[in-house]
């Protein structure tokens, strides 16, 4: 462990997306800096751990598509293997529902979500409502408001009846594609991405570093962290606003800005990979995807590598999470266990190795894809982290203008911020 003081121009807080993208940024533009990381890792919300196997697999952040373009340039340019996610064949409703009966239930919840996003955020028909309490005045029927609740506390991993409704109309309509978000993943696993990212900035790189405290005034910066003191004219903290939260600044932040950091919550998720002797679903006709209406924000795809590597990834997302996750270890296997051979058939019992990850609670990145705003008068929120209070700057994947809560979203974020650092270092005085 590094100690002693430690100066620099620019320390980031935070080596996930975000974090690294700024670094990556930063030394492009010929700036000092230090990246400082609590963890003895890299990637943050993205992450990779071994299975029962011995195999690497991804138990964070995993997906993307097409239509992320700064994710997918990085992928070609750091030459990764994209593995098209299986999707052929029928999707499987549960509870057992007739393929047609499915489809409009299904075609019903995507209305409501259409529905929705044609309101505009700031439209005072919707101020103060919950995204629970605008559903409860839709006319549509139980089972489809089902599958739209199952399908929001999933993606979203939040109860609806803390998600103001206007904080999803606006990062709903931030997340532009087209083609499915779980179309591609990454064979050597995208943790391996950031560990290529953090390759290049290696010896400006602080592991085992969290920090702790920092205190700010004109002449610059002083982070107090476990890997010793850092002086520094300028900081960007990449981290999720709640972990933010939790610093302690000398002297305090503004009052708005910490009012604006404090009405954020973490969402929940676990995250569950099944491995498989073989893809059994597809030799059924079914592409592996399972969709619970009757347990909200409970998933499941195929996301087999080629025919020697057939799993499905179970996602347990929002209170669903919160509740399972009493159920202790093996309680929750056999739940999973359970609901997937309700839902494909005896097969699935067949296990060779069944993978979780908890990241409810996870103590540096908070519980789920990304933290949500819970107060419905927190409108200006965002803004107000955004506009940060220099020297002290602000980024993370909730806070991007494209794909939040996505790791798209991060490298964006990470490099909004750095930019703008990098241009307040240039104006000369
Ligand atoms: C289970 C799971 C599945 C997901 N699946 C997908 C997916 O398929 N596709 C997709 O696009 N996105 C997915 N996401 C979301 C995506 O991973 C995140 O939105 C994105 O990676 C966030 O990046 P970030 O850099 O903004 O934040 P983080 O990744 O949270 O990085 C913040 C970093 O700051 C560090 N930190 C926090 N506090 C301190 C401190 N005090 N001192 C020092 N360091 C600190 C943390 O350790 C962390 O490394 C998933 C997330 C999870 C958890």
């Amino acid at each position: 462990m590094k100690t002693g003081t430690e100066r620099t121009d620019v320390v980031i807080v935070g080596a996930g997306f975000t974090g690294l993208s700024a670094a990556l940024e930063l030394k492009a533009a010929g700036i000092d800096f230090l990246l400082l990381e609590a963890r003895d890792r890299v990637g943050g919300r993205v992450e990779s751990r071994q299975n029962g196997l011995g195999e690497r697999i991804d138990s964070g952040g995993q997906f993307l598509c097409e239509d992320m373009p700064e994710l997918m340039a990085l992928i070609e340019a750091r030459g990764k293997t994209l593995v098209e996610a299986y999707v052929d064949g029928a999707f499987t409703a549960q509870p057992a529902t007739s393929g047609r009966e499915a489809e409009q239930i299904y075609a019903g919840s995507m209305a409501i979500r259409h529905r929705m996003n044609a309101i505009a955020p700031d439209d005072p028909d919707i101020a103060g409502l919950t995204v629970a309490a605008w559903l409860e005045r839709q006319d549509d029927a139980d089972e489809v408001k089902a599958v739209f609740r199952s399908m929001i506390e999933g993606l979203w991993c939040q109860a609806l009846e803390k998600m103001p409704l206007w904080h999803l109309i606006d990062n709903d309509r931030r997340i532009t594609n087209e083609v499915s978000e779980l179309q591609y993943f990454v064979r050597e696993t995208m943790h391996s991405l950031a560990d290529d990212l953090a390759g290049d900035v290696d010896d400006r790189l602080r592991l085992n570093a969290a920090v702790t405290a920092i205190e700010h005034g004109p002449g610059g910066v002083r982070l107090i962290s476990a890997a010793g003191t850092i002086e520094a004219l300028t900081v960007l903290i990449a981290a999720p606003p709640v972990m933010v939260s939790k610093l302690a600044f000398t002297p305090p932040l503004p009052a708005a800005l910490e009012q604006a950091l404090g009405v954020w919550q973490s969402g929940a998720i676990i995250k569950v990979l099944v491995r498989y002797p073989k893809a059994f679903w597809r030799e059924r006709g079914l592409s592996g995807m399972v969709m619970w209406r009757d347990l909200h924000g409970l998933f499941a795809c195929d996301v087999s590598k080629d025919d020697s590597h057939a799993a499905l990834v179970v996602f347990i997302g929002g209170p669903l999470a919160l509740r399972w996750r009493e159920l202790g270890d093996a309680a929750l296997r056999a739940e999973v266990t359970a609901r997937l051979t309700q839902a494909l058939g005896p097969e699935a019992a067949g296990i060779l190795d069944l993978s979780y990850r908890d990241w409810t609670d996870d103590r540096w990145s908070g519980g789920a894809y990304g933290d949500l705003i819970v107060d419905v008068t927190a409108v200006d929120a965002e803004p107000t982290i955004l506009a940060g209070a220099p020297p002290l700057h602000f980024a993370s994947s909730e806070l991007s203008p494209s794909f939040p809560g996505y790791i798209e979203g991060a490298i964006v974020a990470g490099r909004i911020a750095a930019r703008k650092i990098i241009a307040e270092r240039q104006i000369p005085g």
